[in-house]
């Protein structure tokens, strides 16, 4: 990786407030652990940075989605209990076995293969069991459940850890679904009697209280700055800064179109800064005419469509001096936290994150275990 000096864009990620966002997520649980979710490259921020992280901050189970991210992790995290969510993919037994990892089973079907597997194997491995309560995605449907509640001793040979299931609408405190899945998961897994945990609780049910908490909860964009009640204040520390270097001044004084498509028209005067960030880099094209940067305290809305590697502000209302080549636009910042541009980007913070590019310059916060602060 190089220093960034020819980057066209800084990305910030602040370890310590992902540290901070994991102490506070803990810190309303009454009895219950915490695990963190890192799937998708962490959000997108660097699995290989924010997993040791929250290792160092007493964060002990972890999730991903896939066996290759499970595999990936075990390279960071040596001692850490690491689950798979997207379950046992066929003929994927060995590669959970031989890494420590626990499969998260969703059907009748992959309970078979892993008991089969725990049979050959001589010892019961350990297993998580997916109820779907009503988000008809992952998990044992109704009709599956009913089969295991007669024939129990389909997980005899299956240490069964975690019973977990997952909701729908937990970002909708009032959505009647909640209480209900809540319900059906209490019923359910009593199908699991004898697992370790119960886990129910993603980043915003953590927020429904107490009832949703059970034995482990699963929080993942809270961690990442991303507000779990929307509509309301985001208590989560920011995690994610972006700021795209200004490549080129246009003082524009006659009439004049801006961008692809000519969807901006200049009628009379106007200054466009060029900002070598695009779609390219997970800045979404959607944002064109509708999203704001800051220079400072300073709002300078995107004018024209983004393109590839390339986003034009208004910055007419800045000082002459504050807008040069090389000065810095904020893409993501204080004044445009993540939801804020999800929100203009008429998406959710989840998707800007899971969106951030690999042509950013990457630059880690971490005071906590540098020491130096230098
Ligand atoms: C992604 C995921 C989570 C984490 O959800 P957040 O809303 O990011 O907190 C928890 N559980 C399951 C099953 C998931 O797929």
């Amino acid at each position: 990786m190089t220093n960034g000096e020819h980057c066209g864009a800084i990305l910030t990620i602040d370890l310590d407030a992902i540290a901070a966002n994991y102490r506070l997520l803990r810190g309303k649980l009454a009895g219950a652990n915490c695990a963190a979710v890192v799937k998708a490259d962490a959000y997108g921020l660097g699995v290989g940075q924010v997993a040791p992280a929250l290792a160092a901050v007493g964060c002990k189970t972890f999730f991903v989605a896939l066996v290759d991210e499970a595999i990936a992790l075990r390279q960071h995290l040596g001692q850490a209990d690491i689950h798979v969510f997207n379950g046992l993919a066929p003929g994927s037994e060995t590669a959970f076995a031989q890494h420590r990892l626990t499969p998260v089973l969703n059907s009748l079907a992959e309970i078979e293969a892993w008991s089969l597997f725990s049979k050959v194997s001589e010892r019961p491995l350990a297993a998580d069991i997916h109820i779907d309560t009503g988000i008809s995605r992952l998990g044992l449907p109704p009709e599956e459940l009913d089969i295991l509640a007669a024939e129990p001793q389909r997980l005899d040979n299956i240490q069964v850890d975690i019973v977990m299931s997952h909701l729908a609408c937990a970002d909708e405190p009032d959505h009647p679904l909640n209480r209900q899945q809540l319900d059906a998961f209490r019923k359910a897994r009593r199908i699991a009697a004898a697992a370790r945990r119960a886990s129910l609780a993603n980043s915003s049910a953590i927020f429904l209280g107490p009832d949703y908490h059970f034995d482990l909860v699963r929080p993942g964009a809270a961690l990442y700055g991303v507000g779990p009640l929307p509509g309301k204040s985001n208590p989560m520390a920011q995690v994610v800064s972006l700021q795209g270097k200004i490549l080129q001044i246009r003082d524009i004084d006659t009439p004049q179109t801006v961008g692809y498509g000519a969807t901006h028209s200049v009628a009379r005067r106007q200054r466009i800064a060029t900002v070598a960030a695009g779609y390219a880099d997970g800045f979404l094209r959607s944002l064109s005419n509708r999203g704001n940067g800051y220079v400072g305290d300073i709002r300078v809305p995107i004018v024209g469509r983004v393109s590839m590697d390339l986003v034009a502000f208004d910055v007419s209302n800045l000082p002459v001096e504050a807008v040069k080549p090389g000065a810095v636009v904020d893409l993501i910042g204080p004044h445009n936290p993540i939801d804020r541009v999800a929100a203009e980007a008429e998406t959710i913070g989840y998707e800007i994150l899971t969106n951030l590019g690999g042509r950013y310059h990457r630059v880690y916060l971490d005071e906590s275990a540098s020491g130096s602060g230098a």
